[in-house]
């Protein structure tokens, strides 16, 4: 799905962010894949673009972004941060590689009360949740790479 300029500023307003050039590109970068990109991963996709970009553009613009609530930062991974966006009604949930460090979404509706049980039992207001599962993904299990204990 391609996400339009428009788009991209519409949100960007919808926070009270600034909008510049590359702030525009590195959300873009985010919203447009689910492999959860770390700033190294965003960096190297865009900077044939905006050649006087700097990694650490890229952090100020991630961490811009996170602090405003637009993007959420994951640090389920043990490798480098990485990023997510959740459009409004996409509540996901991630498992986790613990051997090659991939997040996949997966959906979980059963979960979706678990804002209003915090508000209700302990009385939280503005609440947000994000939930990891660890494993070995199939790929890596295929491929024999798992990293657990075996005695033979
Ligand atoms: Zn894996
Ligand atoms: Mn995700």
């Amino acid at each position: 799905m391609e996400i339009t300029n428009e788009q991209l500023v519409e949100i960007l307003k919808k926070h009270h962010v600034r909008v510049t050039e590359q702030r525009l590109a590195v959300l873009k970068a985010v919203m447009q894949t689910n492999v959860h990109p770390t700033a190294a991963e965003i960096y190297e996709q865009l900077k044939g673009y905006f050649p006087s970009m700097s990694l650490a553009t890229v952090y100020n613009n991630l961490r811009v972004l996170t602090t405003e609530h637009v993007i959420v930062e994951l640090r389920a991974s043990s490798d480098s941060a990485r990023y997510d966006y959740f459009s409004d009604g996409s509540q996901h949930y991630h498992a986790v590689c613990r051997v090659c460090g991939k997040i996949v979404d997966f959906p979980y509706p059963e979960l979706s009360d678990v804002e209003s049980a915090a508000a209700r039992l302990v009385h939280f207001h503005e609440t947000s949740h994000q939930m990891e599962v660890y494993g070995v993904c199939d790929e890596c299990y295929r491929a024999g790479k798992v990293v657990a204990a075996h005695h033979d």
